[in-house]
């Protein structure tokens, strides 16, 4: 979903350079020279930056048509 704040292992801070790795690997630099770039040289937070998966765009979908369920069922008991 979201990627953590913290490695799972170590707990270094990493959700603030998720953003920045990110831009560096949609521009087409190296996923391997973009972590060293960031100062993640410990092989359990590169981990966590290479294996998280975005599925929030995914999610919301089911988020709007619950909300929109919702709102239906209000409107027929009014
Ligand atoms: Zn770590």
């Amino acid at each position: 979903m979201l990627i953590p704040v913290r490695c799972f292992t170590c707990g270094n801070l990493i959700a603030d350079k998720y953003e920045d790795y990110q831009n560096k690997v949609r521009s087409g630099e190296d996923p391997a020279k973009g972590l060293d770039s960031l100062g993640i040289n410990r092989y359990c937070c590169r981990r966590m930056l290479l294996t998280t998966v975005e599925t929030i765009q995914q999610v919301i979908p089911f988020y709007e048509a619950i909300q929109r369920r919702h709102q239906e069922v209000q409107s027929e008991l009014e």
